[in-house]
C-alpha cells in the first residue's frame, strides 16, 4: 500500500490543480492521498469527486505561532463542514492577506517595487503564502531561485518577514479533535531548532494532546529519523509520511521516498488497520 498524508495544491501554494495531482497520484499507483494545503480545504472535495484508485483524506497544514517561530500543523481526517474549524481557517486566511500586504510594504521600503498585487493574483483566490512572494521575486529577476529568495528577504530577522499571529498549536488541535480528526507536527526538522528547542516543541505539541509527528520524508537523514522515532516513542505521538509535495522535482514525489522504521506505530494503524506500507 502507498499512502501519503501531506501535500499541496492550486489552493494554496502548489502548483497542480487537484485533478492534475489525482491524475499524478493515480499514476504513481497511491492508495492513500491527504491534502493538506495551507490553511484552506477548498481542494479535497474536488480531488475526491476526480479520484477513481486513490482514496483522498481530508487534510489541511495549519499556520501556528509557537514561541515565536511558524510551526505547522498537519490535519487529517477531520470534518470538512466543521464550522468552528472552517471560522478559524476563514480567520488564518485574512492573516494571510494581511501578512502578503504588510511583507510587500515592509520590501518597499527596502526599494524594492510593490509585490502584493501579483502576488495574489497568482495566489488566484487560493490562500496566499510567502512562496507566492518569491514567486513574484523570482519571476521579476530580483533572484534566481526560491532559497535565495527566502533567505535574504523572508526568513526571521530577515526584512521582509513579518511576525504573524496565528492560531495556537494548542487551538489547532482543539479544533481539529473537535472536528473528529488528528493533529500532526509537520516536518519536525524545518525549523531550524536545536535538539533541546525541538524536544521542548515536541513536549508542548504532546501536552497539548497532538497525535502524531511526521517522521517519513524525502531526504531525511537515518540519524535524523532516528531521533524522531526516539522522540515520537518518548512522548508516545504515532509516525505521520509526507512527501509535502508542491510541485515535480526530483527526490520529491507523491508517495515516494516515505519509508518509516517499524519500531513506531504509524499514525493510520487504527482507521486503516492491516494496511502494510510500501516505497
Ligand atoms: P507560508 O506558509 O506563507 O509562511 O509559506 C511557507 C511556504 O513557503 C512553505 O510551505 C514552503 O512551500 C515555502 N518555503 C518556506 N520556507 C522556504 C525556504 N527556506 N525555501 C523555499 N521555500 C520555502
Ligand atoms: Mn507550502
Ligand atoms: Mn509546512
Ligand atoms: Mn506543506
Amino acid at each position: 500500500m502507498k499512502i501519503d498524508l501531506h501535500c499541496h495544491t492550486l489552493a494554496s501554494d502548489g502548483v497542480l490543480s487537484p485533478q492534475e495531482l489525482v491524475l499524478r497520484a493515480e499514476n504513481m499507483q497511491i492508495d492513500y492521498l491527504a491534502i493538506t494545503d495551507h490553511d484552506t480545504t477548498t481542494a479535497v472535495a474536488s480531488a475526491r469527486e476526480l479520484a477513481s484508485r486513490v482514496k483522498i483524506i481530508n487534510g489541511v497544514e495549519i499556520s501556528t505561532t509557537w514561541q515565536g517561530f511558524d510551526i505547522h500543523i498537519v490535519g487529517l481526517w477531520f470534518d470538512l463542514t466543521d464550522q468552528a474549524m472552517q471560522n478559524a481557517l476563514n480567520v488564518q486566511r485574512e492573516t494571510r492577506s494581511w501578512r502578503a500586504q504588510e511583507i510587500s510594504d515592509r520590501l518597499c521600503k527596502r526599494g524594492l517595487d510593490p509585490v502584493y498585487q501579483d502576488a495574489a493574483r497568482l495566489a488566484n483566490g487560493g490562500a496566499i503564502t510567502r512562496a507566492h512572494i518569491a514567486q513574484v521575486l523570482i519571476n521579476r529577476g530580483v533572484e534566481d531561485s526560491f532559497v535565495k529568495v527566502f533567505n535574504k528577504y523572508m526568513t526571521r530577522g530577515k526584512p521582509g518577514y513579518v511576525p504573524s499571529p496565528w492560531m495556537s498549536i494548542a487551538q489547532a488541535v482543539k479544533l481539529l479533535h473537535g472536528a473528529g480528526g488528528l493533529a500532526v507536527l509537520a516536518h519536525p526538522l524545518s525549523y531550524q531548532l536545536s535538539n533541546k528547542w525541538l524536544r521542548r516543541l515536541v513536549n508542548d505539541f504532546a501536552q497539548y494532546r497532538g497525535d502524531g509527528i511526521e517522521i517519513g520524508m524525502p531526504q531525511i537523514k537515518p540519524d535524523h529519523q532516528r531521533w524522531l522515532v526516539t522522540l515520537a516513542q518518548e512522548y508516545q505521538l504515532l509516525a505521520s509520511v509526507g512527501s509535502d509535495f508542491h510541485k515535480p522535482m526530483p527526490w520529491r514525489e507523491l508517495g515516494r521516498y516515505l519509508a518509516l522504521p517499524d519500531n513506531i506505530l504509524p499514525i493510520w494503524h487504527q482507521i486503516l488497520p492491516d494496511i502494510e506500507l510500501q516505497h
